[in-house]
């Protein structure tokens, strides 16, 4: 039996050691390590990745979102949109600037959220919409764009799973006002450690994220506002620049990864398989698939070496941290219906056919 980890970093590392090693001595040897040279570097090729104008690195994924909508002037009282099915990161975001998140549910397709359910949440406390492209699939944006345009909202993407995903050919993270992504580890573009980024194209918002992020400081010791130390260090800013040159390379494993699986697992059981959207691209952060028997079926794959994981067991509305919104079971079943059948399979650059193969054969036995 050969164990199959959810995740293996080990053959994009080790690829990238030796950059990753000098990238490290230079800045050991340059003495700097806050707000330098390599920090510059990064923002610049990512916002060049990202074709907007700016990018800010910062500290985390979340830490991007929420200061977008802090730059946004989101506030108490507002309503900021977000899915139903996500992270709990979107609608935290929402709430450190003490707005409330309003959930709307997904397509039950893409499980992106459903432009569809949109207006019906939209009311005059509205400011914002966040949609995600989650698991890597770009969100439809030329109907989320239309509806805020239609109703004067603000959009703040929330792409830490969809680095180079695309709708009708333009990158997710360029569509909205600002935007956040995040490089986690485990992201498709990751660091090695904790990190962010806040994309976007107004030179207004990108100073003022660049000044919030360094303690609402433009010049040092001058203070125009309560900001916050939310910097990414130029240790990770210089890994995420060696990384960011494989990333196209990363992707198209990923996409081929994908497509091994969808063939392999075509007509298993009652399986669903990811749906790509017509004028989407899906960058197969994750690889989802649905079935009743999620459960027994993650048990006998982990019986047998195999790693999978469920994203997301509890919806936000479901969580302890938001019981004082009210919701309950039943409040958004296409989301309690994703987080009860759901389950990711392993993919990672670097994984074997002879690996997926084995997922999926592992798969079909579990099926008999
Ligand atoms: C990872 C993630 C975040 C948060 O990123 P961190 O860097 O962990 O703070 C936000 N939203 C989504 C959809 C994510 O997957």
């Amino acid at each position: 039996m050969s164990a199959i980890p959810f995740l293996n970093f080990e053959p994009m590392h080790k690829l990238i050691r030796s950059e990753i090693m000098q990238s490290f001595q230079d800045v050991y040897d340059a003495n700097w390590f806050v707000m330098g040279k390599k920090l510059e570097a990064f923002e610049k090729e990512y916002a060049a990745f990202n074709n907007t104008n700016y990018s800010i690195g910062v500290s985390n994924g979340l830490d991007a979102l929420h200061l977008a909508l802090k730059a946004l002037n989101v506030t108490k009282g507002d309503e900021v949109i977000v899915p139903s099915n996500t992270y709990i990161a979107t609608a935290l975001a929402a709430s450190y600037v003490g707005a409330t998140p309003v959930f709307v549910e997904p397509d039950p397709n893409t499980y992106n959220i459903n432009p569809a359910n949109i207006e019906a949440a939209i009311t005059s406390k509205t400011k914002v919409i966040m949609p995600v492209h989650l698991y890597g699939q770009a969100c439809d944006m030329d109907a989320i764009m239309a509806i805020a345009k239609k109703h004067n909202l603000f959009v703040v993407e929330d792409n830490a799973q969809a680095h180079g995903a695309t709708f009708n050919g333009k990158i997710t993270g360029s569509f909205g006002n600002a935007n956040g992504t995040s490089f986690y580890p485990g992201k498709n573009l990751g660091a090695l450690g904790d990190a962010g980024a806040v994309t976007t194209n107004d030179e207004s918002i990108a100073k003022k994220i660049a000044m919030l992020r360094n303690y609402g400081s433009e010049k040092k010791y001058h203070n125009e506002e309560i900001g916050f130390n939310m910097r990414l260090d130029e240790v990770q800013a210089g890994f995420l620049s060696v990384k960011l040159k494989h990333l196209n390379e990363w992707t198209k494993q990923r996409k081929e990864i994908a497509k091994q699986y969808n063939e392999a697992l075509k007509n298993v059981g009652d399986l669903v398989l990811p749906a790509v959207h017509a004028n989407a691209t899906h960058v197969y952060h994750l690889y989802v698939i649905k079935t009743k028997n999620r459960d027994g079926l993650q048990k006998h794959l982990s019986e047998n070496g195999i790693g999978t994981l469920i994203h997301y067991p509890i919806p936000p509305h479901l969580q302890k941290a938001y019981q004082s919104l009210g919701f309950k079971k039943g409040s958004f079943p296409i989301a309690e219906e994703l987080a009860d059948n759901c389950l990711s399979l392993p993919i990672w650059p670097g994984m074997t056919l002879d690996q997926v193969n084995t997922v999926a054969e592992n798969i079909k036995k579990a099926f008999k």
